[in-house]
């Protein structure tokens, strides 16, 4: 058995029994102006309460630093620092106040480097990622999963050296395959939290797909400690995928599950559109609660008898049910403001 170990990141520990949590990277440059951070921290606001535990910042240079300072302080969750190249800037954002920071040791260059910013974080009880892509790992002659397990663990050994354990790892490729298989045998290696993830993995649908085929794998075999979704797409729906993976796993509870029918022939009542209407805000509500949205009198009825609260849309009625039992007949219009008010005085 691989003997465990913890990390700490702000508040929360990452390890064996410990939840696992979402992340997701804020998909623009760090603004400066207040008016842009103020907006930023609201954005933030919304992901926490969709289920995001962990946002990463890319830090490019020192033009950043009072941005990212106040960002640091007024985070509603977790800070991590993306770097690249540059030990000065890794230093810089540890001095922020940010809870994580994300390198590849092989791309910060030296290792006096490496220690530098490794004895920094352990001064200010920083977690470090070690953040390997295959895509930036030398071709060798092993397999990649292989060359990459190898890599991180040379690179925790240097930071054993140094003391240093308040580590994650992140192995990932834009390949599924080599993904599942380096995070598996990093696992038997090694007890070190993982941050898991299909890198470059398109548009929502091959991402989603893509991501669940990997880590759906490994998680289900009690691997891995946080993840992301990577989606060429809003940050919102990479937060979103992420959550429902983990509830479809049974590894998060609490929220609300979405039933809904895909339409057909019959549909009297555009469910498809309704959904889109309300899906935000059901995605930010705290309640856990089954919703169900149909569109005929076919299933409607039947489903909605399973659901906490429902809506069957027949022609221009909707009828609203409560517990499995009809409660009220709103017009279309109406609709979404009778759900939200069902789902408000839900117990
Ligand atoms: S609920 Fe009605 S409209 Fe929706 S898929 Fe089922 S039969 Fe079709």
């Amino acid at each position: 058995m691989v003997e465990g170990h913890t990390a700490t990141i702000g508040t929360f520990k990452l390890g064996k029994d410990e939840p696992i949590r979402v992340q997701t990277m804020y998909d623009s440059p760090i603004p400066h102006g207040q008016e842009e951070l103020l907006s930023l921290l609201k954005r933030l606001g919304t992901l926490q309460s969709m289920g995001c535990d962990i946002i990463r910042f890319s830090y490019p240079s020192d033009e950043d630093h009072q941005a990212f300072l106040w960002l640091c302080k007024h985070s509603p969750m977790p800070v991590v620092a993306d770097i690249h190249f540059d030990y000065k800037m890794a230093l810089a954002a540890i001095e922020c106040g940010c809870q994580k920071i994300r390198i590849n040791p092989g791309n910060i260059g030296a290792r006096w480097k490496v220690d530098e910013i490794v004895k920094s974080a352990k001064d200010h009880e920083v977690a470090i990622r070690i953040g390997l892509n295959s895509g930036s790992l030398p071709k060798g002659t092993e397999p990649m999963p292989v060359l990459m397990v190898n890599s991180a663990m040379d690179y925790l050994s240097w930071f054993e050296q140094a003391n240093f354990f308040n580590s994650v790892v992140s192995l990932k490729a834009s390949d599924v395959e080599t993904t599942y298989q380096a995070n598996l045998l990093f696992s038997e290696k090694c007890g070190y939290p993982l941050h898991l993830g299909v890198t470059e993995a398109g548009s929502v649908v091959s991402s989603v797909i893509r991501s669940t085929w990997a880590l759906g794998r490994l998680l289900s075999q009690g691997i891995g400690n946080t993840l992301r979704i990577s989606i060429t797409g809003d940050i919102e729906t990479e937060v979103q995928a992420g959550v429902e993976l983990l509830r479809t796993l049974g590894l998060r509870k609490g929220g609300i599950r979405i039933v809904s029918c895909p339409r057909c022939g019959r549909h009297s009542f555009d469910s498809q559109g309704f959904l889109q209407s309300v899906e935000k805000d059901l995605l930010t509500i705290d309640k856990d609660l089954t919703v169900a949205i149909m569109g005929c009198q076919v299933n409607g009825p039947g489903e909605a008898s399973h659901a906490d609260i429902a809506i069957t849309g027949i022609g221009k009625s909707v009828f609203l049910y409560e517990k499995g039992k009809l409660s009220r007949e709103v017009s279309v219009e109406s609709a979404k403001e009778a759900l939200l008010e069902a789902i408000d005085n839900a117990k």
